[in-house]
């Protein structure tokens, strides 16, 4: 099909589809037309209650009036000007206002900021910065990095060599990297509520991997403190904790993907302060911008800034950068959503709400196939069976289920992921429990 059935529609040809099984789609496509609050209005008019915020990043509400107005009056000021060897007072102005909430608590702030346009570039700076950090302590054998079997870090060649989900990753060379076991085991944990009990263990394969390979080859480690891709898994009590302190024993530094955790995810402004587990790096994008324009940061310890200080001053300490590092009109949409964030208190609005969020959720135990559910701060899983010899199909049909019955889900695998805005009230939260329990019941 090459035309969806409204006038004056586009045709579907064109746009080559990311992460979408494009033939699919295009055959019975979900068009979403405007967006206001916590809700979507498609093309034909039905309101969708956004159950993801839009991909985890629109977490002060969508159509928000003072992000438009700080991002027309920037481009009516200032475009575009470059921050390579050239600056303009806004980059500046954010990163600074960023490093009053940077990640690690007031003794330990990762307060030096690296723009960058995405998640995927903050995770590629993240490896750079680390493996340059080492170089220039005079660790240069250390290029190898460390990630988990499941970690989702972004699609560029770094990300995806760190990531360990095998459909990303497999059609395209890596560099070069290992992966720690990550898989937890499901029923030992089964509707655990928050952290689970059990798995602490799964971080001494760092400990395997440093044996294996030689602390002197290994720059770093990568983990999302709480993975979402992999199907929402949440750290065992413990684990983040040890991993850092075999890192440390060994040199290595530990670097934290953020790209959803950041921005009051877990009712913290970061994982990082959730867990009280200090990294040397944290790469964050989404939520920064509320996903109005894009944009990512890495948030480095001074340790590490000034690490790579050195040397002559006339010369760049980190060759690396992109055209778009700190732009401007970014900058002011990231200004305006942290101004929402700090005046709304929503950067821990999620700690208040967690409970009845968790209760909600934890009510669909019992539904037909649902064998997990778990939570932290405002995100949910809930983990499916597997329809016989169809992985990923039964929860699919949830998904479909539900966008036709105004609810907007996110499904990885046979995992249904829910993150909606941070600004949700307690009926909304019962409508998503409800859409989803009555599609969960008819669900095959
Ligand atoms: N890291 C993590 C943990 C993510 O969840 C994502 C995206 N969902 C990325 C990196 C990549 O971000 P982007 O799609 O903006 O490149």
């Amino acid at each position: 099909m090459d035309q969806i059935s409204k006038p004056n529609s586009p045709s579907l040809e064109n746009f080559w589809m990311p992460f979408t099984a494009n033939r699919q789609f295009k055959a019975a496509p979900r068009l979403l037309a405007s967006a206001e609050g916590m809700y979507y209005t498609d093309i034909d008019g039905n309101k969708v209650l956004d159950g993801t915020a839009g991909l985890w990043c629109v977490n002060v509400g969508h159509g928000r009036e003072r992000i438009a107005q700080a991002v027309e009056r920037q481009l009516r000021t200032l475009d575009f000007a470059p921050t390579f060897q050239m600056g303009h007072p806004i980059a500046f102005e954010f990163a600074e206002k960023l490093a009053a909430i940077a990640p690690g608590g007031p003794a330990a702030k990762l307060d030096r900021v690296f723009f960058t346009g995405s998640g995927s570039e903050s995770v590629d700076t993240a490896l750079k910065i680390a493996i340059a950090y080492q170089r220039a302590i005079g660790q240069g054998t250390r290029s190898r990095i460390i990630g988990r079997e499941k970690g989702y870090h972004g699609v560029g060649f770094g990300g995806i060599s760190v990531g360990g989900l095998v459909n990303n990753r497999r059609v395209f060379p890596q560099i070069p990297a290992d992966h720690m076991r990550h898989t937890l085991n499901i029923e030992r944990n089964a509707f655990s509520k928050g952290l689970p009990q059990h798995g602490i263990e799964l971080a001494e394969d760092l400990e395997r991997l440093v044996a294996l390979h030689g602390a002197e080859t290994i720059a770093a480690v990568i983990v999302e403190p709480m993975s979402g891709s992999a199907g929402v898994i949440m750290p065992p009590k413990g684990y983040l904790e040890r991993l850092r302190a075999i890192a440390d024993k060994h040199g290595i530094l530990l670097i934290f993907d953020e790209v959803i955790t950041g921005f009051g995810r877990l009712g913290t402004p970061f994982a990082t302060d959730y867990f009280g587990v200090v990294p040397d790096l944290v790469t964050t994008a989404k939520g920064i911008t509320n996903g109005a324009i894009p944009m990512g940061a890495v948030f480095a310890s001074r340790k590490v800034y000034d690490g790579l200080m050195t040397g002559p001053e006339n010369q760049i300490e980190l060759f690396h950068g992109y055209t778009y590092s700190g732009h401007p009109v970014a900058c002011a949409a990231g200004i305006a959503t942290l101004e929402i964030y700090q005046e709304d208190g929503l950067l821990t609005r999620g700690a208040e709400l967690a409970e009845t969020w968790q209760d909600a959720l934890h009510s669909l135990k019992g539904l037909p196939n649902v064998i997990d559910i778990r939570n932290l701060g405002i995100v949910g899983a809930i983990e499916l069976a597997p329809r016989d010899g169809a992985p990923g199909a039964r929860a699919y049909d949830i998904f479909v289920d539900c966008f036709q019955k105004g609810l907007l889900i996110r499904v990885t695998g046979d995992v249904i992921a829910l993150s909606p805005p941070l600004i949700i009230e307690k009926d909304e939260i019962g409508k998503i429990v409800s859409i989803l329990g009555d599609a969960l019941k008819r669900a095959l």
